[in-house]
């Protein structure tokens, strides 16, 4: 019988164990201990930055950046309608509201749309954009690195210094993404706006079950992302609080398993990277399925697969091709609803989206964890390419079972 292929799952190595066992016998199980110090420094040293902030989640990460940049109560924030919620939310949570922004094909922010937003349908009064239609201040935009394809961050820095914005990147999805040209070279996602944030949710990857790191070269920044952090405690001995502040530190349990899962950080790239190759060698002869590409001026972390499924080539829409990929045993996942138009946004203004909408719908993500085997990649593309090509890697069919019905391949 064959067992279930999950979407994106940790690769955990026993290691961790170790640490956990120390922080049980050393009784460091909260937000204090030598793990959190130990992973901030490391992550720090890896992304290319002088100090990385931990915190619970990649959400609170994002918490803090906006309240470092200070987003103000009213203020706008321009966001990617096509992204996970959590990249969204948090501009709510600063009684802002959010704009929303088309994506181009490589399902990043629609950089022309942003620019031509900024220019035809927004003022600059005393040094700040102002939207013509809200009367508002658009104080910031939410870059969004989707699946871990870096955004053109050249043409985001050129119109927040035009247009006086901040910037927060949420590279959530793009840890180890690195850029090779350009103006920003070698520099990691993440690194390069006023703040930059990940997350080490169980499906990203790496994990520390849950968490968050934030990381700035604004100094000053820092620090008041780190107090805010602590419930803004201003001094330990009197408790002091000069603001309202957040619980949002990493507890010593979550970065025990962080300073193992960094080490291994770059082999996972690699994995990832290899895998992405195998299933884009039998895909590229697919009828109807596009594997859709890295930027290749980079180094991306190649963290999700994406697939595009044109059902009149293929034969079956993206939602018949994830049930039958169900039926298989093969764990595959749509698109998310865009968020303009989910309930809590619906009010709010979007600007041009066509792209997005052609996408929704018509995208699904394949089985891409790191300990991916051959024969599992074997497995899904033996059900994605239904067996009408041959090819080198098609090796290993998948197990005659009760479950599987050979017929209805
Ligand atoms: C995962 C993710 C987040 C949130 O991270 P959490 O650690 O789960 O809070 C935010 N934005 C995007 C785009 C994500 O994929």
């Amino acid at each position: 019988m064959n067992t279930t292929i999950p979407l994106s799952v940790p690769n955990l190595s026993p290691d961790i164990l170790k640490n956990l066992e120390e922080t049980i016998s050393t009784g460091w199980v909260s937000t204090g201990g030598r793990f959190i110090e130990e992973f901030e420094s490391k992550f720090a040293h890896y992304v290319g930055v002088e100090r990385a902030l931990s915190c619970q989640s990649g959400t609170a990460g994002l918490h803090l950046a906006l309240r470092a940049i200070e987003v103000g109560h009213k203020d706008e924030v321009i966001v990617p309608t096509l992204t996970f919620i959590a990249a969204v939310n948090p501009v709510k949570y600063m009684g802002a509201e959010p704009v929303f922004m088309d994506c181009d094909e490589t399902l990043n922010m629609d950089m022309e749309k942003l620019e031509m937003f900024l220019e035809k349908e927004c003022k600059m009064i005393k040094g700040q954009v102002i939207n013509k239609k809200t009367q508002r201040i658009i104080k910031a935009i939410v870059v969004v690195h989707v699946f871990g394809n870096p955004a053109y961050m050249e043409k985001v820095m050129e119109l927040r210094q035009k247009y006086n914005l901040k910037v927060v990147e949420d590279a959530t999805e793009a840890l180890g993404s690195v850029y090779r040209t350009g103006e920003h070279a070698n520099k990691h996602c993440g690194t390069i706006g006023d703040a930059g944030v990940y997350s080490f949710n169980a499906n990203k990857i790496i994990t520390t079950g849950g968490g968050g790191m934030v990381v700035s070269r604004n100094q000053e920044m820092m620090e008041t992302m780190n107090v805010l952090s602590r419930q803004a405690k201003t001094d330990s001995i009197y408790y002091i609080h000069d603001e309202v502040g957040y619980n949002y530190r990493m507890t010593n349990i979550q970065a025990a398993f962080g300073t193992d899962q960094i080490d291994r950080l770059e082999d996972f790239i690699n994995a990832k990277i290899r895998n992405f190759k195998l299933y884009k060698e039998v895909l590229r002869d697919t009828d109807g399925l596009t594997l859709l590409p890295f930027r290749t001026d980079v180094r991306a972390n190649h963290w999700f697969y994406s697939i595009l499924v044109d059902k009149k080539a293929y034969g079956l829409d993206a939602d018949g091709l994830l049930k039958k990929l169900n039926d298989y045993h093969i764990q595959s996942r749509p698109l998310w609803g865009l968020i303009h138009k989910q309930k809590p946004y619906a009010k709010n203004q979007h600007y041009q989206i066509e792209k997005a909408n052609d996408y929704e719908g018509s995208i699904i993500n394949i089985p891409c964890s790191s300990h991916l085997t051959i024969e599992e990649i074997e497995r899904v593309l033996y059900v994605l390419t239904r067996r009408e090509k041959t090819s080198p890697y098609i090796r290993v069919l998948p197990q005659v079972g009760d479950e599987i019905n050979e017929q209805t391949i």
